[in-house]
């Protein structure tokens, strides 16, 4: 059973709401872009592993993006398989070309076929992933529970060589197509050595609970003033920012495109980049509405919460 789906990480997230909304002349905004840029091809590779990995959904218990704080120190991990007898923890790795492990030097390299460029070595990062989770197991009280860690290869295209010990890559990385025969012959190996069986759904259930939501203060980190952020009603259609308020929903200028709710992701994009609460008058300024009575109705169809105290309106949360 799948306890924990993949949902779009919150700094992709983030980011992508503040790119339309940054001034073209903000320094880091080419910066800003890259680093979308880069999420993405991340989660995209991310969601290519679980399309294989959730196919042991079936037999064991899947959480996919587990954040877990462990003694003050935080760790994510891709996915983590709750099988019969062990437990595996699974990171993605999404790279194009030909990828070049060195067991003797602990070093990973990619050659794109246009430049050869270093990483961090990801077993040295899956052994790290695995120690804080056997330290969370430990707190729990299962520090008897055996704990595998494995990198996943996203794209099927990506060649893999090794310097040095073969048998010890093959032990730990192969593409995600492979990788839940992997985990299952490595769970069936500890079967025969007699490991005792988990219930592995109350142990899925005790790590749901654990599990924290990563995120990135990106105003903070880019240096970004919620009050550049540009206001304005983006089209759905043509992305153009600056939709105009007519009768029943929003026209674009731009691609003459009518929506009836466009002002939910602007809204979103609010609570989301500038702040947690919104007033009648900030509403006003960011959706670029001419009225109270408008930016009323709108914000009391817009599943918030009124707060009289404060004279603001809240997301309810999630
Ligand atoms: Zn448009």
């Amino acid at each position: 059973m799948i306890l924990k789906n993949r949902t779009k990480p919150r700094p992709l997230v983030k980011l992508d709401a503040a790119i339309p909304r940054t001034p073209s002349q903000f320094p880091l905004l080419a910066k800003m872009k890259e680093d979308a840029k880069i999420r993405q091809l991340g989660y995209t590779g991310e969601r290519k592993v679980d399309y294989h990995l959730d196919n042991l959904a079936q037999m064991f218990t899947i959480l996919h993006d587990v954040y877990l704080c462990v003694n003050g120190k935080n760790t994510q991990m891709d996915s983590v398989i709750i099988a019969n007898h062990s437990i595996a923890t699974v990171d993605d790795k999404n790279y194009h070309g030909t990828i070049t492990f060195n067991t003797l030097l602990k070093q990973l390299t990619r050659d794109d076929g246009q430049t050869e460029a270093g990483f961090e070595y990801p077993i040295t990062q899956v052994h790290n992933q695995q120690f804080h989770l056997q330290n969370w197991l430990a707190q729990q009280n299962m520090s008897q529970i055996p704990v595998n860690s494995y990198v996943a290869i996203a794209d099927p295209s990506t060649i893999i060589k090794v310097h040095g010990d073969e048998k010890e890559i093959a032990q730990t990385v192969a593409h995600g197509a492979a990788m839940p025969k992997v985990i299952m012959e490595q769970d069936q190996q500890l079967a025969k050595q007699g490991a005792r069986k988990l219930p592995h759904h109350q142990i899925g259930k005790k790590l749901l609970h654990a599990c924290g939501e990563f995120d990135i203060d990106i105003m903070k980190k880019y240096g970004l003033k919620p009050s550049a952020i540009l206001p304005g009603v983006i089209c759905p259609d043509c992305e153009h920012r600056g939709m105009a308020r007519v009768f029943n929903g929003w026209s674009c200028p731009k691609c003459q495109c009518h929506s009836k709710n466009a002002h939910l992701n602007a809204l979103e994009d609010y609570f989301l980049l500038v702040k947690r609460t919104i007033t009648n008058s900030e509403c006003m300024r960011f959706l670029q509405i001419p009225t109270r009575g408008t930016a009323t109705r709108i914000l009391k169809s817009s599943g918030l919460t009124y707060l009289p105290a404060h004279k603001c309106w809240i997301q309810p949360t999630r």
